[in-house]
């Protein structure tokens, strides 16, 4: 008798029928005496429905006012999925982020996990019941209701599994499991039968959105075993595990690609001690994750700086950016959403030269051009134009040999 926690993602509950085949399925695996806890995604696109009804009001709507609309969405997943659970002659118990209870810290929008309570759940999983918990959301410390940042279920269920020892925390999606490259747009990428924490985490991170980049790091620090896998099809998906020796150790895994990041460049700023940090304490403060930072060697005293944010702190970044520019007095701040990153990941990389430039031949050959490059032990990733994405995903799969069709190379 397993204790399983399964999380299902907002195109798997995105109509009643659907709900019908997730609450099946779900009483299947009790039918064979497992215990469940299933975390549910609102049903597709009614987050983005319920911050664009927010938006009618005002182009900035009050964080804590948007948690508590947005967590909505989850709320009606979990009541129809129990409602169907019970229907069919089976006992279920949804519980919100309050009941549960989850909780974070107080950055509305994009909270953290603190702590999960688990005694409510063990309780009624006595009691013969399944256990709907709504993903996504959770309370702070004055019981004001937080979310997780969006694709935030996943880290719902994997904290959960992690806090109930669960045996397995089985990810339900869209697709069949993790694949070399997004299959939306990459019709011949292959799927992963396991990937490595360490290499998930960079997949997630570098933009592909099949897990929360914080499911992984909650697997990977409490060891929980996770499956990714499909909610149409019957298959056996992939096991995301701590890398171990008989692994594959494919040079490159994946190519994955983010439409999400903008740049920034403030032009002609004075090169001393203590700049650096000028600029970047108050956007850190604000809340901003800077990814790439690239900065020009000085000339007369002068330097450019380019650095990456994402899409949705683009305005914001700027809007601080000009004021700091000012008082350090630099030239100007230039941004530029029309970009894209895209990257290559693989711990085989740690042992094989040539690989980044193999990518920038790849890229080149297609008349991309890079304009920003970072790199790490098991990643490169290459800042081009976004309207090149899809075209260099492609070309990047296909000459590092990962696809169904292709030997590897
Ligand atoms: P859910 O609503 O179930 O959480 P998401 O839309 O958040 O689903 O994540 C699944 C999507 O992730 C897929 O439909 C796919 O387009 C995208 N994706 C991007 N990169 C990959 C990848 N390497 N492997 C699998 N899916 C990927
Ligand atoms: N409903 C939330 C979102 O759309 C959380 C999730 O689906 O994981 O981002
Ligand atoms: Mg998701």
């Amino acid at each position: 008798m397993a204790l399983i926690v399964q999380k299902y993602g907002g195109t798997s509950v995105g109509s009643i029928e659907k709900i019908k085949k997730v609450a099946e399925r779900v009483i299947e695996y009790c039918k064979k005496g497992d215990r469940l806890v299933v975390v549910l995604s609102a049903m597709a696109g009614q987050t983005d429905s319920l911050i664009k009804l927010s938006k009618e009001i005002t182009d900035t709507p009050d964080t804590r006012e948007l948690d508590v609309l947005m967590a909505t969405g989850e709320q009606v997943s979990v009541s129809l999925f129990a409602i169907a659970v019970k229907s069919m002659g089976y006992d279920c118990h949804s519980l919100l982020g309050f009941q549960t209870a989850i909780h974070t810290d107080q950055i509305y929008g994009k909270a953290r996990i603190r702590k999960v309570e688990t005694d409510r759940i063990l309780r009624e999983l006595d009691e013969n019941r399944i256990i709907a918990v709504a993903g996504f959301q959770g309370i702070d410390e004055r019981k004001n209701i937080t979310t997780l940042g969006r694709g935030g279920s996943d880290t719902t269920a994997v904290a959960l599994a992690a806090a109930l020892k669960a045996d397995l925390c089985e990810i339900f999606t869209d697709v069949e499991g993790v694949f070399s490259a997004d299959p939306n747009i990459c019709t011949h990428a292959r799927k992963l039968d396991r990937i490595s924490y360490e290499e998930m985490l960079e997949f997630a991170s570098l933009g592909a959105k099949v897990l929360d980049i914080r499911s992984v790091e909650f697997a990977k620090k409490f060891s929980v075993p996770l499956h990714v896998r499909s909610s149409f099809i019957r298959s056996e998906g992939t096991m995301v595990v701590a890398e171990n020796r008989e692994m594959e150790k494919a040079m490159v895994s994946g190519v994955v690609y983010d439409k999400n990041e903008a740049r920034i460049t403030i032009t002609k700023v004075p090169d001393r001690p203590g700049i650096a940090f000028k600029i970047f304490d108050p956007v850190f403060k604000a809340g901003v994750v800077v990814d790439m930072i690239v900065q020009n060697t000085s000339v007369e005293g002068l330097t450019d700086l380019t650095f990456t944010v994402t899409k949705t702190d683009f305005q914001e970044t700027i809007k601080l950016l000009k004021e700091i520019a000012r008082e350090i007095g630099a030239e100007k701040v230039l941004g530029d959403q029309n970009i894209a990153k895209v990257s290559i990941v693989g711990v085989g990389m740690r042992n094989h030269a040539g690989v980044a430039s193999r990518m920038f031949e790849v890229l080149s050959k297609e008349n991309i051009n890079i304009s920003m490059i970072s790199t790490s032990e098991i990643k490169i990733s290459c800042i081009i134009e976004e309207k090149y994405t899809e075209l260099a995903t492609r070309a990047l799969h296909e000459a590092f040999g990962l696809g169904n069709e292709n030997e590897k190379k």
